[in-house]
């Protein structure tokens, strides 16, 4: 017997205004014939109509409404789209059961309606590939994108050579994926780019329609509508910008795990300099205590180079008395190695490798007696963990909001046996080593 395909729903367009509207139109219905929808030719047999405008002139304003009321008068279900997108809320008073309305050229906000208002079933014959697409992570967290390369020109990196300037992806793409990745099972959304700091600045003037509001292109806008979907929004590769302060709020309220992957590398103005590392200013510290101030369990990752030409004896210690003011959480170090292709390749004073070694382990032993005393003052405190593995005799793994998945510790849990993967529990704390917590999960 033949299988048979769930059927397709039906999308009626009425097209208005000049030629470019048309092919406009044709776009908008090439996507949504390629993305499995099925086309309508009137009211009646349509599961939502588009009605893309004109607003050319006061007389096409007037024709463009006049096609909506009809429209929705024969049909009900209907997305605005066009040129009289700019005016959203003259359509919205005239007729407040629009169900969406985007402006000309939005093709994915468009197409985003109306996967929204009229979702395509679900089909294991015609959708290879799952919503959240394909993903090497665990079900329960997903890295996400939002940026490729990188407008700065660190002496030690070839990202920028091999990726090019900074190009950010448009934040209701982004806020699609997260929430398709969410629908999937993710818990925890962990933000990727070369510089989230930076996300944004080459599209900073195209804010986009997400759920009816306009969503600037800016890390913070992003933050907070990120964790608005996800229960835990991770932030990644962010650089101590003042711009950053805005984000910590968000961090003290809940809606974004109060965690920061700043990758410093170094501390010496010098080194920083001959790096040429953005956002190399002497306020860090300063930064980091305000910070604290305000979100009192910020937990920040770092990495850092030793041996980077030209460091001196003197530079070293400055960042290992920087590090005792600091008192990163997390620490990850590796001794400068040239790259191929990498301007510091041809800097002087490169550091013998027996000093890297040296310097190597001093960095280390210091940061780990930071990041230890800092777990062991966690001990008999309740922090929220998130499971990754149960395992067969009562035990779980999991990770609290001060460890990213990899790269930072774990918290072993006793008497977890009845935990899922992915599920986010509180756990009483009751011990602790240099990189890992022990706990119970206690009731909610
Ligand atoms: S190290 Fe990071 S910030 Fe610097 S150039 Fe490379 S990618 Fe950009």
């Amino acid at each position: 017997m033949a299988t048979k395909l769930p059927e397709a729903p039906r999308v009626g367009m009425v097209s208005l205004g000049c030629p470019k509207n048309l092919v406009d139109s044709e776009r908008i219905l090439t996507k949504l014939r390629s993305d499995g929808y099925a086309m309508s030719p009137d009211y009646q047999g349509a599961d939502v109509v588009l009605v893309n405008t004109c607003g050319f002139l006061d007389s096409a304003k007037e024709e463009s409404l006049e096609a909506i009321g009809e429209a929705i008068a024969e049909n009900g279900r209907v997305i605005v789209t066009g040129c009289m997108g700019k005016e959203a809320e003259v359509i919205r008073a005239r007729f407040p059961n629009v169900l969406a309305v985007t402006g000309a050229h939005q093709y994915e906000e468009v197409v985003g309606a109306v996967h929204d208002a009229a979702p395509m079933p679900p089909s294991p014959f015609v959708n290879l590939v799952p919503d959240a697409g394909l993903k090497l992570t665990p079900r329960h967290y997903s890295y996400l994108k939002i940026s490729e390369g990188c407008n700065h020109r660190c002496a030690f990196c070839i990202i920028p050579s091999l990726r090019g300037d900074l190009v950010s992806r448009r934040p209701d793409a982004i806020l699609r994926e997260a929430e398709k990745l969410v629908e999937a099972g993710t818990k925890e959304l962990l933000v990727i780019s070369q510089d989230t700091s930076a996300y944004g600045v080459d599209i900073r003037k195209q804010p986009r329609m997400w759920k009816g509001q306009e969503v600037i292109p800016h890390m913070t806008d992003l933050a907070r509508e990120l964790g608005k979907i996800a229960p835990w929004v991770r932030l990644h590769y962010v650089y101590p910008y003042p711009h950053v302060d805005q984000v910590i709020p968000l961090m003290a309220e809940g809606l974004i795990l109060p965690y920061l992957d700043i990758p410093f590398q170094h501390a010496s103005p010098t080194v920083l300099r001959a790096m040429k590392r953005p956002a190399n200013e002497a306020k860090v510290l300063e930064r980091l205590r305000n910070w604290r101030a305000i979100a009192p369990d910020l937990t920040i990752r770092s990495t850092f180079v030793v041996g980077f030409p030209g460091e001196t004896e003197a530079d070293f210690q400055y960042l290992l008395d920087w590090l005792d003011e600091a008192q990163l959480d997390r620490v990850g170090a590796f001794r400068f190695e040239p790259v191929e292709g990498a301007p510091a390749n041809d800097l002087p004073g490169a550091v013998p490798e027996a000093v890297k070694e040296e310097r190597y382990a001093r960095i280390m032993a210091k940061t780990a007696a930071i990041s230890a005393a800092k777990l062991q003052a966690r001990i008999g405190r309740t922090l929220d963990v998130i499971i990754d593995e149960v395992g067969e005799e009562g035990g779980a793994t999991g990770r609290s909001q001060a460890d990213a998945p990899e790269i930072d510790g774990e918290v072993f849990l006793r008497d977890a046996g009845h935990l899922k993967q992915g599920d986010i529990v509180r756990v009483a704390i009751e011990d602790a080593d240099e990189h890992d917590l022990y706990g119970v999960p206690v009731s909610a």
